[in-house]
């Protein structure tokens, strides 16, 4: 009984301009297409600057996408030049914000330990943290397809609540932006390994509630075969996710 969530992951890509029209557009072809949002939840997660304008439009025409931040300060607020705190994303009714995607985790030094104190922060602020999970290359040839992102998960979950709403993304670094996703049976691997994380770190309920997406070159022609696999609920898209026909097909896997 878990929502599949279909979410884009915009990068550094569209400006608010670029962003309203999209998100209109977005959400008329859903609504040619008569998609049911209680039966797959759609997201976007567009650039800091963009945030302000989708949530115009997302409320004023009374849209069902989502939408949240690709990152959040650790801190609550003061002088922290260039950063965001979670309590400016929930003035603007984000739902959900990405936290430790491989790029951020990569380009921008992010530990397991900032990641952690990124994903109280999100909680502090009732927002929906997307903790973001995968292996480099490198990873999985020494140490095997999920023992990483397990590592990841468990160290990011420390502290936290078993009541508390989160969505897992497991992204293979090594599937990101390459064109080479991963097998539906290699996802529902890991995606089972970290199912199996979140019982051991917040029990039953949290672990069979909790929504587990997988990401890494997703595209309108793989996704119903990730979302066969009884673990893996639903996509954190990248590349794809800027194609408005792509996007919408990936949403409407299901016809
Ligand atoms: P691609 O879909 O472009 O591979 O990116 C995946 C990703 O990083 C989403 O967060």
């Amino acid at each position: 009984t878990r929502t599949p969530l279909i979410a884009g992951n915009w990068k550094m890509n569209l400006d608010h301009f670029q962003a309203i029209a999209f998100v209109q557009k977005l959400a008329w072809a859903l609504k040619d297409a008569k998609h049911d949002y209680s039966s797959v939840e759609a997201a976007v997660f567009p650039p800091f600057t963009d945030l302000r304008s989708v949530q115009t439009i997302v409320q004023a025409d009374k849209y069902e996408i989502g939408y949240g931040a690709q990152d959040v300060s650790v801190h609550a607020s003061g002088a922290y030049t260039g950063e965001v705190a979670a309590s400016f994303l929930a003035s603007l009714d984000c739902r959900y914000v990405l936290v430790g995607h491989s790029e951020r985790r990569t380009l921008h030094g992010e530990d397991d330990a900032v990641v952690a104190a990124k994903v109280s922060a999100a909680l502090g602020s009732s927002l929906v943290p997307v903790i973001c999970v995968g292996e480099t290359a490198e990873d999985l040839e020494k140490h095997g397809p999920s023992a990483v992102p397990v590592a990841q998960l468990t160290r990011a979950l420390e502290g936290v609540d078993s009541a508390a709403d989160i969505v897992v993304a497991y992204e293979p670094v090594w599937a990101i932006g390459s064109g080479q996703a991963a097998t539906p049976k290699q996802a529902e691997q890991v995606a089972a390994e970290l199912r199996s994380a979140l019982r051991e770190s917040l029990g039953d309920e949290a672990a069979d509630r909790t929504r587990i997406l997988y990401g890494g070159s997703v595209k309108a022609n793989n996704i119903a075969g990730f979302m066969r696999e009884p673990n893996v609920d639903g996509a954190l898209v990248g590349g794809a996710s800027l194609d408005l026909n792509e996007f919408a097909s990936i949403i409407r896997y299901q016809s």
